[in-house]
This record gives structure tokens, C-alpha cells and sequence, in this order.
């Protein structure tokens, strides 16, 4: 179908390389004849809980519920309450606001980093008001939102961390979380994983996870995605269904066992594109840190003639993606959401352009090739 010759993502070759076990354990689904819930999903959770050094797993049906559900438990435990303020960085995919809003908490935008394009400690402090009961560190494009001193004003002003975790599995920050785990998606109260298809990690179909060192709120969002149902036919809360599906499962505890591999394999594209890019036009990621400090979801670039590049790369074979081209805020559904100024999110969206990362689709050659291809655009 992919007609560039460096094409951006073909989710048939990503799972082309793990077909066979794929196959298998759908056929082990088909054959156990169950269909929700039962081994399959605790074997996901538990690679789940090792991987993100989280003691609680959830596994849910997408990652948009899987951050509705996390909120929903932090308000029903008493910990969250309707109207109260998040803040989150501006800049990030419109799930991660649509969850604050479903619940009925506010979303308290503010620009990112201009640099990293993250929230962080510094940013927190500078706009934290007396409504600001929760951060939403939110782990863009496989790079971790946690430094030191988000933590200690997370400790400071009694902040619930929810994390949205979607685009960093299998990322690690430098400083330790809340509790114990330095993992993305297990540093705060509760984390968001997603496994949409084009994520480091997906399913073939949707799936997402919660992750949490805190038992009561884990069972508060196993019962919120089972009908509100703690024991079979006893409804404690007015729930939903939002289970994982052990067919997503199975296929997703075979692609765990390769996400350090795949992390490795990104972060070879992206020295690639660090080592040959040198465009002056261009203003490229940093990547002085671990390799686990990002997991590389998207390699980001940032251009004034963002446009002209995207066509000029398209006319070389290069097909790029654009995450993402309408902040939050500026979409219809929001138009009435009350905001700050954003003049760095707004800039961000208008500048920023995904290259091609994934490994299966593209190889440290072509990264260089693209760069390469990228130096010719004056
Ligand atoms: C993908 C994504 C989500 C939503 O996950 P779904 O599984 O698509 O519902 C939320 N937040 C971010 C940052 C994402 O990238």
C-alpha cells in the first residue's frame, strides 16, 4: 500500500516480524473457550507489573479509559474531587484532556518546555494555584515528564500524579517516582498505558492498562471496567464496561517480551538521525541522555517552514506525520475551555514534524538516508 520509499509506519510489517506468535496465541484464545478476562489477562499484567515495577495492573480497553477509569478512582477514593484543577501541558493529544473533562475535573493548561516539550518541575511550580490538586505529567513522544523537582512539589503541595503513560512504555527517569519505581507510568498515584497499534507496544485492535502502587485504587478501577461489580452481581459503583480483551492480551504478552529490544532499536534510529541531521533550518530532539530515557515513540523535529519541509520530504520519498498539528485547546469541542495564552504550544504545533522510528520500517540506514535528505532542504 506504501508507496514512499521511506514510508512512515506500516503496521502490517510491525507485526509481520511476530506472526507466528501472534498466531499461536490467538489460537490458544480460540481454543481455551474464554473469551473475557481469565489467564491471559493476568499473564499481561503480571509482564505489565515487572516491566513498570508497578504493583497493580489493570488491564483496560483502551488508554483513554484506562485514564478516565484512573480518575474516576481518585475522585471515588476521596482523593479527587469534581471541579478540581489538573495541570497538564497543553501540547499533548486531546485524550489526555478528554479524560480530565469526562470525569468533571478542569483541565489547567500551560505551556511546556520549549526545549524538551514536556511539563515540568519548574513549570509546575511557576502556575500552581490553590485549585491545583492533580499534575498530569504527560510522557510525550517516549520521553519521561519527571524530574526531581516535580517530585518534591508533588510532595510539597500534596499533588495527585496521574500519569499519562500512553507513548513512554518501557521508559525509566532519572530520579525515583512517588514510591518505588522509577518506570513511566508507575512514578506518580496512577499511570495511563495505551497499546493502540501504532504505539511501541500494540495491540491488533485497541487495549491500555492502569498502573498502580496502591491496591484500593486498583480494585476500584478493576470494578469501574466490570459494571462497577466487585463480586458477581453486587454493583458497588454505577460502572462501564471497559475490560481488556484476552484475545489483545495474549497478542500483547508476546510483544512485551520485546520492548526493551524495540526500545533499543528506536534509540539506534535516532542517534542515526542525531549523527547526520545538521540542517541549520532544523531544530532536533536532545539525546545527550540515557537510552531509557526516552523510548523513542516519535522522533520529533522542529521547523519554521515545517510545510515546505513536510512537501519537500514527500517529493524525496519521505513520508512524515504530524503530532500534532491542532493543540486541544484550539479544537471546536474546546472552544469554550478556558485557557492562558499558549504561545509555545501554539508554535510547537505549527513547527514540530515526526520522522520515520520504527524499526521495523525503517532501518538506521534510512534514518540516515533521511537526514541526509533532510541537509538538502535550504
Ligand atoms: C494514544 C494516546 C492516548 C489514548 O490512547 P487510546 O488507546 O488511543 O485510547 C492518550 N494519551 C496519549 C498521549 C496518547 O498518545
Amino acid at each position: 500500500m506504501n508507496k514512499a520509499k521511506y514510508p512512515f509506519l506500516d503496521l502490517g510489517l510491525v507485526n509481520a516480524v511476530y506472526a507466528d506468535r501472534i498466531k499461536e496465541a490467538v489460537c490458544r484464545v480460540i481454543d481455551s473457550g474464554r473469551y473475557i478476562g481469565g489467564e491471559e489477562n493476568s499473564t499481561f499484567e503480571r509482564k505489565m507489573s515487572e516491566l513498570t515495577e508497578a504493583d497493580c495492573i489493570v488491564g483496560t480497553s483502551n488508554g483513554l479509559d484506562a485514564l478516565r477509569l484512573s480518575i474516576m478512582a481518585l475522585i471515588i477514593s476521596g482523593r479527587l474531587h469534581r471541579g478540581d484543577k489538573v495541570m497538564v501541558a497543553a501540547n499533548t493529544y486531546i485524550a489526555s484532556i478528554l479524560a480530565i473533562t469526562d470525569a468533571g475535573l478542569t483541565p489547567q493548561l500551560v505551556d511546556p518546555d520549549d526545549d524538551s516539550m514536556l511539563l515540568t518541575g519548574d513549570i509546575v511550580r511557576q502556575n500552581i494555584t490553590a485549585d491545583t490538586k492533580a499534575i498530569m505529567p504527560v510522557h510525550l513522544y517516549g520521553r519521561v515528564a519527571w524530574d526531581e523537582s516535580m517530585g518534591l512539589i508533588a510532595q510539597e503541595r500534596n499533588l495527585i500524579v496521574i500519569e499519562d503513560a500512553a507513548q513512554s512504555i518501557g521508559a525509566k527517569a532519572h530520579v525515583k517516582g512517588l514510591f518505588r519505581s522509577s518506570r513511566a507510568g508507575a512514578l506518580g498515584h496512577i499511570g495511563a498505558f495505551s497499546f493502540y497499534p501504532t504505539k511501541n507496544i500494540g495491540a491488533l485492535g485497541d487495549a491500555g492498562a492502569i498502573a498502580t502502587h496502591d491496591p484500593e485504587l486498583a480494585d476500584i478501577c478493576r470494578a469501574l471496567a466490570n459494571y462497577g461489580s466487585d463480586r458477581r452481581y453486587h454493583n458497588i459503583y454505577r460502572g462501564y464496561n471497559c475490560r481488556l480483551d484476552p484475545m489483545q492480551a495474549a497478542i500483547l504478552s508476546v510483544k512485551l517480551d520485546y520492548c526493551a529490544n524495540e526500545t533499543q532499536e528506536r534509540f539506534a534510529r535516532a542517534v542515526a538521525y542525531e549523527n547526520t541531521i545538521s540542517n541549520p533550518l532544523i531544530r532536533k530532539p536532545s539525546i545527550s541522555r540515557m537510552p531509557t530515557d526516552s523510548v523513542w515513540h516519535q522522533y520529533v523535529i522542529r521547523c519554521p517552514r515545517r510545510d515546505e519541509l513536510q512537501e519537500f520530504l514527500a517529493r524525496h520519498g519521505v513520508q512524515t506525520d504530524i503530532h500534532y498539528a491542532v493543540p486541544p485547546h484550539m479544537q471546536p469541542c474546546y472552544s469554550t475551555l478556558p485557557h492562558r495564552p499558549l504561545p509555545i504550544t501554539e508554535q510547537i504545533a505549527s513547527e514540530v514534524l515526526s520522522l520515520p522510528i520504527t524499526p521495523a520500517c525503517t532501518s538506521v540506514k534510512d534514518a540516515s538516508d533521511i537526514g541526509r535528505i533532510i541537509n538538502q532542504f535550504k
